[in-house]
Parts: C-alpha cells; structure tokens; sequence
C-alpha cells in the first residue's frame, strides 16, 4: 500500500528557503520518500536578498556579491545546481583604509584586523608607532579569556589597544555586519577567533600557526596572478537562484504568496495565507526574518532579544563613469571607511578592477555602500541626494572630472540582521521554546545562525534534514552540522 504524502512548507524563497527545497527534493528522489513540498514566497520574484541586475553591458549586484572560497556549503549548491563552470574568483589587489584623509594600504597578512605578518603591519602608515607597538605586545600579553559572550569592539580592543580597532577592525566589522562593533557579539561573529585566543591567548600567534600550510605550500612561491580568496558566478548571484527553481517541480514554488499565520492542529500546521487561502502540512521551515517568523508563530516574547536589535538598514549605490571620467591613484580593490573619518560611504569597491566581467571596456564601476550603525538617515534620502552624497565622499579619494553615465541605488530597509552579544544564549532558548511549541517547525536563515551566503545555505540543508527526521521519525536522516 502507498503511503499518504507528507507535506512540507518552507516560507521564504531567499538563499535559505532555496537550500531547503533543493536538498528535499534531493533526499526524496535519493530515498523515494512519500514527501511533497512548497516554497512560499510573498514577492514575485525568488532570491530574496540576492538581486542581480542588468543594464547594458553591465552586471550589477544590488544585494551580495561574492561569498569567501571556503564556503563549502555554497560551493556544493553552485556544483550540484550545475554552475560550477561559471565560478569566478576576484582578481587580487590592494585593499584601503580611507583614513587621515587619504588612502592606506591595509598591510598584507592582517586577517580580520589580525596582524599575522608583523613587518608589513610595522611598516604601514596607517598606525602610529604608539598603536603598533601596543598591537605588537600583544603577542607577550596574557589574554583573560571571558567564559561569556562579549562585544567584538572589547575583544579586539582587549587584544590590540585602541588603534587598530577604530582604523582597521571596526570599518572592517561594520562593513560586513551593518552593525557597531560595541554591540556586535564575538561568540556569533568570530568563534574561530574566540576558540583561538582560548587556545593559544595571543591571536598573532593562533593565527599564525592555524594558517601554517603542509611544508610544500610554505615553500611555493606565490604567484602574481593567484585569484583573491573570493568567489563569484559569473553570469552574477541571481543565476543560482534561477538553475535551483529550474531543478525544482514547477509545482512546489509559490510566488506572491504571503503567510501571515502558523496554527498548530493535532499535531500538524495549518497556514493561513494573504486572501485566506490556507495549507495544511505537517512540517515548517521558516526562513522569514525574526520580526515576521516572531508574528507567525505569535511567540512576540520568545523572539524579542532578537527584536531588540532591530536589522539595520544600506543602501546599495552603484555608479558608472567612463574609464576617462575618473582617476584612481592607488588602483585595487576598493576601500572601507571608519565612522571617524566623516563620510557617509562605509565601503567602496572597485568593481570594474575586482570583477572585470561586470563592467564593459573603457568603463568604470563603482560599488558603494551608506548607512552606518544608529545612522541609516541617508538611506532614506533620495536618490539625487544619495548619489550627490556619494560623489561627494568619492571626491575626497580618487579624481572624477565628469558625471556618472547612470547609477543605480538600491535600499535595504531592516535588511541586515544584527547579532547583538548574546546572540547564540538567544537563539539557544528561542531554538528550544519554539521545538517544544510547535515540534516540526524550525527557523533558519540571516536572522538565526549565521549572515553569510554560505551559512545560509547550511541552515537550509540543516532544516531539510531535520525536517526529513521529524516527519518520517527516522534519525538517520539527520545529517551532521557542518562547517560552511
Ligand atoms: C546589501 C547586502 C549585501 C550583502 N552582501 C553579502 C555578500 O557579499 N556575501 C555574503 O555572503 N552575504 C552578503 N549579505 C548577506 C546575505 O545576502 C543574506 O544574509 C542572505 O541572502 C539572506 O538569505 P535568507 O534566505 O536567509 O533571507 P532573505 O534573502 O531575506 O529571504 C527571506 C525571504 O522570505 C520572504 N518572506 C518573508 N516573510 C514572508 C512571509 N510571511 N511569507 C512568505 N515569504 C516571506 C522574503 O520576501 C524573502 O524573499 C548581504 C546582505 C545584504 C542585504
């Protein structure tokens, strides 16, 4: 006898919802499970915060650009989805610290703020003698190792005085995470770093033995044209999204359909959706943001440490020149900028030197982001005024002698979550308060474990295969948390 269909819904049609229905799908066909599965989403289009845009010639990245090359998990969806040939690494280059008003070279060998390779970071014009010798000592130091979460802003300072924490480390952080570095909780953000400092105290040094290869990568030269650690698709990030819904049943992938409540009944879940259709299934795999999964479940108090650091917003401004119209002194990558520095642009990248297959000849293409922790005004500028802005701050860097040939801004309003300390005690409670509430239904995404396209895409994973153990009650279905 055949039996019934369990069903499945993944709210959220982001990179974490694709994950999860890509790898059910796989688990079904792979074990001829009797399981059926939507993907519900409240927009037209799949992808969430991946947005690639075309104008021209141009290949515009409005949201994410590129993911580190050990994000294997991402890289496992690209080869699975049958992308791979179109990988791409970023060409190396010099990355800037607009500092003191001019652009300085962040030293070679600084990981994350850590100064790995001591000559480069002595010799750099970006620090006073007094700040690096300060960072210098704390190779001597002994580094009281805090048993709770902390700020990264007073792990770093703890580590390497003040300096490079507000030139190098803080720019660094808030570029990433749209978030202070006061508020920004190590444990969540950098646990390589927090288990480093615990074993070895010193990060200089944990840093350099964990970096120390098999002897012959030691003794390789390195090459000039070695690609930089980034890693990118070619025909841009939105073209994962399309090759995942092409390997998925038509079927299964709902657009313009907004959940707008979770209710248990006897054990299975019923959805309501906007226009009071509704679903029934027996599993849930939420990837919607805190705010929205808090209001599904109608869990406000379970999830509100999460709300208390409400997601920041940027704005994505894109400009471009005719190669002509602007002179790079120090050619590279691109350039983060501190709070102290008084602009509005926090990172600037270089996109046409970066990532030449985005920019035809002969053009300029300038990636920029606005909008800093406690100060998103400016993300609700408009575009005039944001692109005169940005201009602005440009000038101070580089020669522009003519207008952008077009620009585009994109908004990201309540877009970055934002892992306030404390953030894995959160979502320990939350993970467990929502397990015994609502068995079957779990959350994954930015808002949760990790920001990161990658772990991202490991959240989705991991859901399906929870998902997969719970309905079918078979543990072996579970698979192991892997690093991305
Ligand atoms: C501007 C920007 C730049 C970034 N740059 C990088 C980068 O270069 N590299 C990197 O690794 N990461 C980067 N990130 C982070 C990364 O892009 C995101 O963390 C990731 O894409 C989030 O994926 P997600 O699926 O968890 O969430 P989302 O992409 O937010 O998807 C969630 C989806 O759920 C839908 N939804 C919400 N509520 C409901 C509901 N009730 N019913 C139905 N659907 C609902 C939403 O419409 C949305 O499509 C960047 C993020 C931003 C904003």
């Amino acid at each position: 006898m055949k039996s019934e269909a369990r069903r499945v819904a993944i709210i959220g049609g982001g990179i974490t919802g694709l994950s999860t229905a890509f790898h059910l799908h796989q688990q079904k066909n792979k074990g001829q499970l009797p399981l059926e599965f939507s993907l519900l989403e409240s927009e037209p289009r799949l992808g969430g915060k991946i947005k690639t845009l075309r104008h021209g010639a141009f290949l515009i990245e409005a949201g994410p650009d590129s993911f580190h090359i050990k994000g294997k998990s991402l890289l496992d969806l690209i080869q699975a989805a049958g992308l791979g040939h179109t990988l791409i690494r970023s060409n190396t280059g010099q990355a800037f610290v607009f500092a003191k008003d001019a652009l300085y070279p962040i030293p070679a060998g600084m990981v994350m703020g850590v100064p790995t390779k001591l000559m480069p970071f002595l010799k750099s014009g970006l620090f006073s003698p007094a700040g690096k010798l300060r960072a210098a000592l704390e190779l001597l130091y002994k580094h009281n190792v805090a048993v709770d979460d902390e700020s990264v802003d007073s792990f770093f300072r703890r580590h390497f005085g003040s300096e490079l924490v507000d030139r190098l480390i803080e720019p660094l952080f808030s570029a990433i995470y749209a978030e202070s570095t006061e508020r920004l909780s190590a444990h969540a953000t950098m646990p390589h770093m927090v288990a480093l400092q615990k074993s070895h105290q010193s990060l200089i040094l944990g840093m350099r033995r964990s970096q120390a290869g098999p002897e012959q990568n030691k003794r390789a030269p390195r090459r000039d044209k070695t690609p930089g650690p980034f890693t990118s698709l070619d025909r841009g990030l939105e073209s994962l999204v399309a090759a995942i819904e092409d390997l998925l049943p038509p079927s299964s992938v709902m657009r313009n359909t907004t959940v707008t409540r979770i209710q248990e009944i006897a054990g299975r879940y019923r959805l309501t959706l906007r226009g009071n259709d509704t679903l029934d299934v027996d599993a849930v795999v939420l990837t919607a943001p805190g705010e929205s999964a808090a209001s599904l479940l109608g869990m406000p108090a379970s999830f509100s440490p999460l709300q208390e650091s409400p997601p920041a917003s940027v704005a994505n401004v894109v400009l471009a020149f005719r190669q002509d119209a602007i002179k790079i002194h120090n050619p590279g990558t691109g350039f983060i900028v501190p709070r102290n520095a008084g602009c509005a642009i926090t990172a600037c990248t270089w996109s046409h030197l970066k990532w030449p297959h985005t920019t035809p000849k002969g053009y300029a293409l300038l990636r920029c982001y606005v909008g800093r922790p406690g100060d998103d005004a400016i993300v609700n500028a408009d575009d005039h005024l944001i692109v005169q802005t940005v201009l602005h701050d440009l000038k101070r860097v580089m020669a522009i002698n003519d207008a952008p040939e077009f620009h585009v801004v994109t908004r990201w309003r309540n877009a970055m979550p934002r892992y306030a300390v404390g953030h894995l005690v959160h979502m320990a409670k939350l993970t467990e308060s929502v397990a015994t509430r609502f068995p079957g239904v779990v959350l994954a995404g930015a808002s949760y474990g990790g920001i990161g396209l990658s772990e991202c895409v490991r959240q989705g994973e991991d859901a399906a295969h929870a998902t997969l153990a719970h309905i079918f009650a078979r543990p072996s279905l579970l698979k192991k948390s892997r690093q991305c």
